[in-house]
């Protein structure tokens, strides 16, 4: 699915840029280019170094990658970043890689709450404590941020609004210069393996957002709603 999703939008001419230069085009009132897109990835499941990182770079395509950092990152560059339900993540080293190769990190909290079910000062500790230690760990300028299963509410927003540049949510939809960028629509890959979305999302700048696990069932409804 994702091979052929990244194929699909190669052959058609779509280019990915990077989700903070799309912002900053995008907030200066300016247009971007095109069949532009902007590709982020959450969580940092181990097959987003694996499977994503040499699909993209077989298309000449960057990424954002959205990572759950846990409470404290250690030094051990094999270290792998805290499980999320069960599932392998990647290593400090294969993300130092992606970075070397012009991938860029996105923070997505420490432990993956619903934010939406947090006190300030606990949310403001997800939020925020995620961006130090990826800072610190791999010595990049982390700028975005991606809300666990895209929930959100007001204070979350208001929250990542004093910390980072822009924000995901999975409100599913293409990003135009109308956009809350502490809100920002996105489309799962799992629809670019399908044909008619092209026509329907032919604008220019297209969020994608890859998972890797089974599509949800809400997924498939937003589907059907979309047709
Ligand atoms: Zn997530």
């Amino acid at each position: 699915m994702l091979r052929s999703g990244l194929a699909r939008l190669a052959r058609r001419g779509y280019r990915s840029v990077d989700l903070l230069d799309a912002v900053e085009t995008l907030s200066a009132g300016s247009p971007l280019p095109p069949k532009s897109l902007v590709i982020t990835i959450d969580d940092g499941y181990e097959s987003a170094y694996r499977e994503a990182f040499p699909a993209l770079q077989e298309h000449g395509m960057t990424a954002t990658v959205f990572v759950t950092t846990g409470h404290r990152a250690g030094r051990d560059p094999f270290e792998r970043l805290p499980p999320i339900e069960g599932q392998p993540m990647v290593s400090w080293r294969e993300l130092g890689e992606m970075v070397g190769a012009g991938f860029a990190v996105g923070a997505h909290t420490l432990t993956h709450p619903d934010l939406t079910r947090l006190g300030e000062s606990e949310a403001e500790a997800e939020i925020v404590g995620a961006k130090a230690i990826l800072e610190d760990r791999l010595g990049v300028s982390v700028q975005s941020f991606a809300y666990p299963r895209g929930k959100y509410d007001q204070q979350a927003r208001e929250i990542a609004a004093r910390h980072y540049n822009c924000a995901c949510s999975d409100r599913l939809g293409v990003v135009t210069r109308a956009s809350d960028k502490y809100a920002l629509e996105r489309v799962e890959m799992y629809y670019f393996s399908r044909r008619p979305i092209f026509d329907l999302l032919a604008t220019p700048l297209l969020p994608a957002y890859l998972r890797f696990r089974a599509v949800p069932r809400n997924t498939r409804r937003a589907w059907a709603r979309l047709r």
